[in-house]
């Protein structure tokens, strides 16, 4: 099945009832055959919510004035990772805004650097939006393995609507190019259901990630934001989220051995959100390491969960999320895709 067309896609998306279900259970089994059962944990810690970029649906763009800005210090995320590493999570994800300046990234390659000598079995998640090749470069050389670089949508044109002028649809691809040349593990996704998106788009971007070779995928639902120029447009959160589950299920389809998180939007719309992923043929979730009191502050929609919950009780109670979803929770397993692990050895021996 691992070959799905483009129209077998199309009519896929729109499953509901009876032959969505038979979909979702059909990617877990696939799953559960290529990367086993195992459910893997990736601390969440979003570093700060300045950003230079200015994207049409996102909280944290840079004309919202109404955000208070935060920046971690080397320290605070040191005892985010800490407080993870301790409960026994061997993987983290650091995200923030987008800067373009030397300075952040050259801060972070210090912090992932400290981060690698405390906690050298941990593996680091970067997310910090369109680098330069030497930024990606040093902090990689710093420690970390992974990056994660959404393309947002893989139509160009549609990519023009959902961005300012001075975005480069381009640009991000070779962001993601230089990523995978450099060797990190690459993450990459889409926005579901976002604004003027079309299900040939949605089937689209499947293929565009399997042509993409990722290793890795972050993706969810699109959420209005109050303070967005495309919060006045319709939106429709059940449709949001069924198609949210079922591209989950069909990228699982086209690309049986890369890992797939279960995204925090899913949980906006739905308190079994993350279950819901998971039953979908997501491996991977992501719980909020970030400070409790900055969490208000990333706002990246309206309504992103930021409950704090003491972490003993929230690590055990996805524990048991996914064992009621037929999954083995694997926190001190790092995770590493499968997908990745593979290519690296076709690479090393070709
Ligand atoms: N600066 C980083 C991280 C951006 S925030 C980068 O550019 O990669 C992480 C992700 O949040 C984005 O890639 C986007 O897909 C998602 N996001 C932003 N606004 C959203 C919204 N309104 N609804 C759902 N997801 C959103």
């Amino acid at each position: 099945m691992t070959s799905i067309s483009k129209g077998e896609i199309i009519e896929a998306l729109s499953l509901e009832g009876e032959e969505q279900e038979t979909l979702h259970d059909e990617a877990c089994n696939l799953r559960d055959e290529t990367v086993s059962n195992n459910l893997y944990f990736r601390g969440l810690i979003e570093t700060s919510n300045i950003c230079v970029n200015d994207c049409l649906y996102c909280g944290i763009r840079t004309s919202n004035k109404k955000i208070k800005h935060f920046e971690l210090t080397s320290e605070e995320i040191m005892h985010c990772v800490d407080l993870a590493a301790e409960r026994s999570l061997s993987a983290v994800v650091l995200q923030s805004g987008e800067r373009r300046g030397p300075r952040y990234a050259d801060d972070m390659a210090g912090v992932v650097s400290h981060i690698k000598k405390a906690h050298p079995a941990v593996s680091m998640t970067l997310s910090f939006g369109e680098l330069s090749r030497d930024q990606y470069q040093k902090l990689y050389e710093a420690g970390a393995e992974r990056y994660l670089l959404r393309i947002e949508t893989s139509d160009e044109k549609h990519y023009r609507r959902l961005h300012p002028e001075e975005m480069s649809f381009k640009n991000r691809l070779q962001c993601l190019e230089n990523l995978r040349e450099i060797g990190y593990q690459i993450g990459s996704g889409v926005m579901i259901n976002s604004p003027f998106q079309t299900l040939e788009n949605l089937a689209d971007d499947i293929l565009f990630l399997k042509n993409l070779d990722i290793d890795m995928c972050g993706m969810g639902p699109y959420i209005p934001h109050e303070e967005s120029p495309l919060a006045h447009l319709p939106y429709a959160p059940d449709k949001a989220l069924s198609l949210g589950l079922n591209m989950i299920a069909l990228l699982r389809t086209a690309m049986p051995d890369i890992n797939i998180a279960a995204t925090t939007a899913l949980e906006t719309l739905s308190l079994h959100g993350k279950e819901l992923g998971l039953l979908a043929g997501a491996n991977v979730i992501m719980p909020q390491f970030s400070p409790p009191e900055k969490r208000g502050d990333y706002m990246l929609y309206d309504n992103k969960p930021v409950a704090f919950e003491n972490y003993d009780d929230l690590i055990n109670k996805l524990v048991e999320a996914g064992i009621s979803c037929g999954m083995t929770p694997s926190l001190k397993d790092p995770g590493h895709s499968l997908h990745f692990l593979k290519r690296k050895n076709y690479d090393n021996t070709h």
